[in-house]
Parts: C-alpha cells; structure tokens; sequence
C-alpha cells in the first residue's frame, strides 16, 4: 500500500510518519506556549486539529487558540481552546473532513463575488487569460490568480474569530452556521480585499492544477 500524504499548515508530508516527525518538532518548540492567529505554527497545528474525528466535541463548535504543553501521563500534548487535550494519532488516523467542510462553507459564502465578478466582466467570446484563445459562457471558469487556498490560509492566519468547527447542511452543500456571521462577515471581506479573479476555459483550469 503507498504511504498516505498529509497535509498541514499547507505543507504536504509524504507519509503518516514524515507528519509524526514534524509535529513532535512542533510541538518541542512550542512547548508552554499559547498558539493564537498569526503565530508561525497556528495553521498547522489548525489544520492538525481539523483533522480529529471529533473536533467538534473537543471544540465545543469553534477554535481559538492550542497550548502544548506536559500531559498528566507525562509526555507533551497539545490542547485546543487551553483545556482539552487531543490525539494527533486520531488526526492522522482519519479523513481530514472538517477541514475540507471548512473550505467547502468559505468557498460557498463568496459565491456572490465570484458571480458579481462574472456578470460585471464576462463577454463572449473573450480571450482565456491562460491560453488567449476564446471562451464561451460554456466553458467559462472563474478563477482565482493567488490560489484559493492561499487566501484561505492567509485568513485563517490573520486575527479574527473562533474558527468554525461546525456547519449547516441542512440545505444545498456545506454553510456556516448563523451563529458564526461574524467569522463569514469577516471572510467574505478579506476575500474582497485579496482575491484577484479572471475569467478563464473550465479545462485550461483544471489542467493548471
Ligand atoms: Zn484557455
């Protein structure tokens, strides 16, 4: 079976073992610290978090900050929001879902920009702006010049509010809940600031990936 990759903090570590290593040396040089928006292990150790099982239950619904610090069994644990204390093994042992749900409700609460961008600068028949030759509304795909994820992670990092570990799906696809309109309201504003989008073939984006 081929070693399973793993992405956190947005590097991607060849195996579950490659990953170990790098956060027992995270977690080493965070030892007694408060890790909070924009400290340099922040996403990672997010990311890390987002991947648990049951990242809601330890949660309690949002993220605010991790400490690492000496559990009761005498080895050094991180703990989410300061008092509960997770498994990074659980987190690699399992699909990184709420991750993925997270980026699903982002993507989703800046579907109205995409689309104002599209109505206000599409013209058929204009040139792909990755291989120049004409798009029709067909095959026409809004892309994002600095990558989605880049965006997304650069938020994540900034200081802001709790991030949500839980979602609405009671209707189309994955939304935030109405409780975190202050997290969505601040997200779709540095989505505005920072997303630079361009009208481009569906195909000539896929291929870009
Ligand atoms: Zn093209």
């Amino acid at each position: 079976m081929p070693a399973i990759s793993v992405e956190l903090g947005g590097v991607v570590y060849a195996s579950k073992v490659a990953a170990t290593e790098a956060i027992r040396s995270v977690y080493k040089r965070c030892e007694g610290e408060v890790i909070v928006p924009g400290h340099d292990d922040w996403l990672f150790l997010l990311s890390l978090f987002l991947r648990h099982p049951d990242a809601y239950v330890k949660s309690n619904g949002t993220v605010s900050s991790f400490v690492v610090k000496i559990g009761l069994g005498g080895s050094l644990g991180c703990y989410v929001n300061h008092f509960t204390d997770f498994s990074y093994k659980k987190c690699l042992g399992s699909k990184p879902s709420v991750l993925n749900d997270l980026s699903a409700a982002m993507r989703k609460a800046v579907v109205a920009q995409v689309v104002d961008f599209r109505d206000s600068n599409f013209i058929e028949l204009m040139n792909c702006e990755l291989c120049g030759q004409p798009i029709s509304r067909d095959d026409l795909h809004i892309d994002h010049v600095k990558p989605f994820r880049e965006i997304r992670d650069s938020f994540l990092n900034a200081d802001h509010y709790p991030v949500p570990v839980v979602f609405d799906r009671s209707g189309e696809g994955v939304v935030f809940l109405s409780d975190d309109w202050q997290f969505s309201r601040a997200w779709c504003l540095f989505h505005l600031g920072e997303a630079v989008l361009r009208c481009v073939h569906s195909a000539c984006n896929l291929s870009r990936r």
